[in-house]
């Protein structure tokens, strides 16, 4: 795999107020922020009920200010509702699906009534979905949802396996069989029509499947991009290679961001990456594929296999 080496990631997710831990105070954010800014990082997508911290505005501001695109998830509480309707417009807003879909349904009412009690205080909120483990077939479903609604851009990105990933949440991550599950209700018929929806998709298994509503085209794929145009940061600034890769790089309290893109435990991890996984070895997509997310199988595989969770066999 023949990737560029980059200076500094180019997106980065930030937990910023998981319940029950402790988020960073004003002073420390605003390091962290200038951090990124001053790392010249394009993209920022605050997680984690962002809208919880007491300076979230002060945050947003720093961010912009920086150069930084900014984007929020929400999972529209009431509280989440009332910070929203002070805050103004100046960011991307998704309202995060995952707690519209349990026991094998999604509540279509509820994320209706959710989405336009936001599109009050926000124009344009967008969809976010991290799929569970036998979830993935409600897929279509929500598809015709975003088509009806008329919701502009639906995001389906990493699986993000935190910092201490417990094994009940390794348990719960999709596979390929629920990626079969999805093949055969597409097959059967289930896409609708893309009816102006904008679809990213950060798996490139799942990608596929959904070419016909993706437009069939991809932005620029060279690989895993953990540690390389990705980064996470947690509650607790600690810098990562990405969400779905949970071995920190160091603090951002304590370190630059841009000493930390050039240690050797980063570089160790881009030369993991670039090795071909033993489940790879001969695969005819190899230089398509190259093996698809490192952090899932590698932190999350029980065999030795090395490839992407949602592949099932070499082809
Ligand atoms: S075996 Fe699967 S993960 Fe590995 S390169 Fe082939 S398609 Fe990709």
């Amino acid at each position: 795999m023949a990737v560029d080496l980059l200076d500094a990631p180019l997106r980065i997710s930030w937990d910023i107020c998981p319940p029950g831990q402790s988020p960073l105070n004003r002073q420390q954010l605003l390091l962290v922020a200038d951090q990124l800014s001053a790392a010249g990082v394009f993209f920022v997508t605050l997680e984690e009920a962002p809208l919880a911290h007491p300076e979230i505005q002060g945050l947003l501001e720093a961010l912009r200010q920086g150069g930084c695109q900014v984007s929020l998830l929400s999972k529209v509480s009431p509280a989440e509702l009332e910070v929203l309707a002070q805050l103004g417009s100046d960011f991307n807003l998704f309202v995060d699906v995952d707690r519209f879909c349990s026991a094998g349904q999604l509540d279509a009412p509820a994320l209706a009534t959710a989405l336009k009690q936001v599109q009050q205080t926000h124009a344009d909120p967008a969809l976010l979905w991290t799929p569970s483990r036998g979830q993935l077939a409600l897929l279509p479903e929500l598809l015709k949802f975003c088509s009806h609604q008329q919701v502009s851009r639906l995001k389906l990105p990493n699986q993000k396996i935190g910092v201490n990933p417990k094994k009940s949440q390794l348990d719960n991550l999709p596979d390929c069989t629920d990626l079969g599950e999805l093949e055969k209700s597409i097959a059967a018929g289930d896409l609708p029509a893309r009816n102006g929806l904008q679809l990213e998709v950060h798996d490139l298994f799942l990608w596929e499947l959904l070419q016909p509503l993706t437009g069939g085209q991809r932005s620029e794929y060279g690989g895993c991009q953990a540690a390389n145009s990705l980064g996470h940061i947690s509650v607790a600034a600690e810098l990562f290679p990405c969400s779905s890769w949970p071995e920190p790089l160091g603090s951002l309290l304590e370190n630059e961001l841009l000493d930390l893109w050039q240690s050797a435990s980063r570089l160790q991890i881009r030369e993991a990456i670039q090795q071909v996984p033993v489940g790879c070895d001969g695969c005819r997509d190899y230089q398509v594929c190259f093996g698809g997310c490192r952090g899932l199988s590698r932190f999350c595989r029980t065999d030795d296999l090395g490839r992407d969770l949602l592949c099932a066999e070499r082809r």
